[in-house]
């Protein structure tokens, strides 16, 4: 199979059987952010215990590309500290505008790595980063209080 076929059934995979959908009742911090452009919608979760990712969730709406990221960052930033998160949202957001040149993406995005293709389609970014703006806006909401 070739990789852009990989990543593209990745995606779908996905979108069609989101992982960590819900929001978290015992959340320490939520953040709701809105791509009007697209129209999708993404509200993320995150429960913190002495500096850990303990659990993350997502709930949202739109397009398959901001449910599939959105699934994708929850799955790889559960149980990760939160400065190994806020890494991988820069490698992310790195990836997404390019400014990791053609670079393969970093391995320790996992699935996430399969979102590469989209920097492409300058008009689809928003919605495969708006899920890591959201759960980097929780853990910067977290670190004010
Ligand atoms: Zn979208």
């Amino acid at each position: 199979m070739e990789l852009e076929e990989l990543y593209q059934e990745l995606i779908l995979d996905h979108s069609k059987r989101p992982r960590c959908l819900g929001i978290l009742k015992d959340a320490d911090s939520k953040s709701r952010l809105l791509n009007p452009l697209c129209g999708d919608e993404v509200e993320v979760s995150v429960v913190v215990r002495d500096g850990i990712v303990e659990d993350v969730a997502f709930s949202g709406q739109g397009c398959a590309i901001s449910q599939a990221s959105a699934s994708m960052m929850c799955e790889i930033c559960q149980g990760k500290p939160i400065e190994d998160v806020k890494e991988l949202f820069n490698h992310f957001m790195g990836m997404m505008k390019g400014s990791d040149g053609d670079q393969e993406p970093e391995e320790s995005l996992g699935d996430a790595a399969a979102l590469k293709g989209v920097q492409k389609f300058s008009a689809r970014i928003k919605c495969a980063t708006l899920a890591w703006e959201a759960i980097h806006k929780c853990l910067g909401d977290l670190s004010e209080r």
